[in-house]
């Protein structure tokens, strides 16, 4: 061996053990944080207790209390909701770009958990202390580095996510953050099981131009950590603090591992946490943020998860609708029988938040049993409704009422042509009403319609004036 050898040997030696110190006390402070906030003695952390508070103000300290050069205006702590009962806490991290700086990456992480139940106490460790502790890691972290960030980051504990995303929709709808340019939102909801889900998830890529590429990029992720991405979040049936962004337009991205955690169980503890795989998480996303905090060439796709297509002005869709049709007599005794009528279309809707118009168009088959002969007809219908809604993150309910044509291009009795010249009218016209619901992309509703124009040109002995009743559900998938 030369000297040569044993200064290079020496000099790796050095290095190794200040990556690795570093590392592990990247890790522990990881660990600290868990364990403080998930501990009991924070009683599960639920908005708008005393416990929350308490969870809140060990992150602001925690913040605050960092090496690096403190400036108190740029970490504070924020309090809504009734009786100020709910704080959001945030951290701006000032690039230093003269044009760039007005540019923000948001880092939210909620703190809040589910409290006591029937005296169990839900610590939340997985959920999500493990995020908070990230948050807290990479404020410090970007802190340090930020002499190198161009654009600005904005980091901020939500409070009270578990009731309804209540703090990310107060801080992006009743701030100064209305205002903001927002690049960019993570959300990092449940990053403390890495191992068992085998690798972290970032949903929302297609957010992002060129997202693919960025999240996989081999230069700003750390030996031993897998990433797994996908174009959108997808489940209908969760939610994290990126929704009240993604509305906005926001590209956003869901980071997790998953829920292989004993999720919103009180066994979601502490000493189940993979502290290493946390470690690299947070490596990545210091990486990653750095990286995208400087480049000049990052923007939004343009796209955005279809759950999160709120408030789209125009929304169309295929719908299909089974059911039943019947002829109501306007003069004596009875109703007919009813018999089937099915239909395929287009539907579209014209959105004003709570009120919507929707236009339609169908083709459709009506029966009805006649006494002189079971008729069928195939119409051209075009309903037109206004609609009262209430959607969020596009799942909702809706009531709607409106006016319906349809133009029977033709028909049969019996089997044989029915005459529109001198014994049915060709045109009908009535009203509609009905309700929905709706999990995008899919739109379940039931529709009860009634004619207000005869069926028949003139009565008859046996036959008074007949009238279509039709009420059927319908299935539309909404793009
Ligand atoms: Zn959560």
């Amino acid at each position: 061996m030369t000297n040569k050898h044993i200064l290079l040997t020496l000099v790796l030696f050095t290095l190794s053990f200040f990556v690795s110190k570093s590392q592990t006390s990247l890790t522990s402070n990881l660990e600290k944080h868990v364990y403080t906030l998930a501990s009991d003695s924070l009683q599960g952390r639920a908005a708008g207790t005393i416990h929350a508070q308490k969870a809140a103000n060990y992150i602001i300290n925690e913040w605050t209390d960092s090496d690096t050069d403190i400036h108190p205006d740029t970490t504070f702590m924020y309090s809504f909701g009734e009786n100020d009962k709910y704080q959001n806490i945030v951290k701006i991290i000032t690039g230093n770009d003269e044009k760039l700086k007005n540019e923000y990456i948001v880092i939210g992480a909620h703190y809040d958990h589910l409290g006591v139940k029937k005296g169990e106490i839900y610590n939340g460790a997985d959920d999500n202390a493990s995020g908070v502790a990230t948050l807290i890691e990479l404020g410090k972290a970007l802190k340090k580095n930020q002499s190198n960030l161009k654009r600005s980051v904005m980091l901020v504990a939500f409070d009270a996510e578990e009731i309804g995303l209540v703090g990310s929709k107060h801080f992006i709808n009743h701030t100064s953050a209305t205002d903001m340019d927002i690049k960019l939102m993570f959300s990092i909801d449940m990053v403390g099981w890495y191992k068992a889900s085998g690798a972290v998830n970032y949903a929302g890529t297609g957010t992002i131009k060129n997202g693919k590429e960025l999240l996989k990029n081999p230069n700003l992720i750390p030996a031993g950590l897998n990433v797994s991405v996908k174009n959108f979040e997808r489940s209908i049936f969760t939610a994290t603090d990126t929704q009240p962004f993604a509305i906005k337009g926001v590209p956003t991205l869901a980071v997790t591992t998953g829920t292989k955690s004993p999720y919103h169980k009180p066994e979601d503890d502490a000493h189940l946490i993979d502290y290493e795989g946390m470690t690299l998480i947070t490596e990545h996303l210091i990486n990653l943020i750095g990286h995208i905090a400087n480049d000049t060439e990052f923007n939004a796709s343009g796209k955005i998860a279809k759950k999160h297509r709120e408030n789209q002005l125009f929304t169309f869709g295929i719908t299909g609708n089974l059911g039943t049709n019947y002829h109501h007599y306007t003069a004596g005794a009875t109703d007919g029988k009813t018999a089937s009528s099915s239909g395929i279309g287009l539907m579209s809707q014209v959105n004003f938040g709570r009120f919507a118009i929707r236009p339609e168009v169908y083709y459709e088959i009506l029966n009805a049993k006649h006494p002189n002969g079971d008729i069928s007809t195939n119409n051209l219908t075009v309903p037109i409704s206004l609609v009262m809604q209430n959607m969020e993150g596009g799942a909702g309910v809706d009531v709607f009422l409106g006016g319906y044509y349809s133009y029977r291009f033709n028909g049969k009795q019996n089997g044989e042509k029915i005459d529109f010249v001198n014994t049915f009218n060709r045109n009908e016209t009535g009203l509609t009403f009905g309700f929905g619901f709706q999990v995008k992309p899919f739109k379940i509703g039931f529709t009860s319609r009634q004619a207000l124009t005869n069926f028949t040109q003139s009565p008859n002995s046996d036959n008074a004036h007949i009238r279509n009743r039709a009420n059927y559900f319908t299935v539309s998938y909404v793009f």
